[in-house]
């Protein structure tokens, strides 16, 4: 567990292959996290929601995350491939800097990459920031998603709309670990109040994730309460607290 000064973010490793950066600045960003050298090639290491670039209070965010991985020894440039849980721009801004330098793929869900270029696209010119501008080289669908052959990776997929029309949460069985974007926090929900939001489709999802068994769930904000919720009692304890909300 290392903890970067020179940066809001502050990072934990999960397990072997697997880094998490908790945002730790004033303004909103969300938590990133990295599977380093999993790909075959040059651009090894994988991302998930790289947050903004820079914040309402401009705080340099993405600057801080490539502090953050730097601590760790990954160089932001080694990215090949971005996996965004949805495309609110507090995930996927920083986006367009990584495919920039790294020339990275991109994949979200086909709903999320349909909703970004429509409704999406009003909520960026509303928060009155520009739509990052990125390709997805494929969809993610509901299933699994093998990362590479050098460490694999072996992803579950799961459709978890609500928040977010198209956003998706992954499952890592063999460690157990959740990552749920916006739709499921320490002891609280994803908002539902964004255009695409839908509070029973929310419902639905949160009812699907806690049949998983997991021991660790990596959520994409940081509460009051706290920011990963580790061991399975935790975790169902956090699930029981949140349906209270639905
Ligand atoms: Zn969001």
């Amino acid at each position: 567990m290392a903890y970067q000064s020179s940066s809001w973010h502050r990072s934990l490793q999960l397990a072997e292959d697997f880094y998490c950066y908790i945002w730790q600045g004033r303004g909103n960003n969300c938590n990133s996290c990295l599977f380093p050298n999993v790909l075959r090639g040059e651009r090894p290491h994988v991302v998930v929601d790289p947050g903004h670039i820079s914040n309402e209070l401009r705080e340099a965010c993405f600057d801080s995350l490539v502090k953050a991985m730097d601590g760790d020894g990954f160089r932001v440039d080694d990215i090949g491939l971005i996996i965004n849980t949805h495309s609110h721009p507090d995930h996927c801004q920083a986006n367009q800097a990584i495919v920039e330098k790294s020339q990275a793929w991109v994949t979200l869900s086909e709903e999320e990459d349909e909703f970004r270029h429509t409704l999406g696209e009003k909520l960026h010119s509303m928060l009155g920031m520009e739509i990052p501008r990125f390709e997805p080289l494929f969809y993610l669908e509901e299933g699994n998603l093998d990362l590479g052959t050098k460490n694999k990776v072996e992803l579950q997929v799961f459709c978890t709309p609500g928040h977010s029309p198209g956003s998706v949460s992954l499952y890592w069985p063999e460690n157990k670990i959740l990552i749920t974007g916006d739709v499921v926090f320490y002891g609280s929900i994803g908002r539902t109040d964004f255009s695409g939001g839908s509070l029973s489709l929310l419902k639905r999802s949160i009812d699907k994730l806690s049949q998983l068994d997991v021991e660790c769930l990596v959520p994409g904000h940081s509460t009051e309460f706290g920011d990963i919720v580790k061991g399975k009692p935790n975790v169902e304890r956090n699930f029981q607290a949140v349906k209270l909300y639905l």
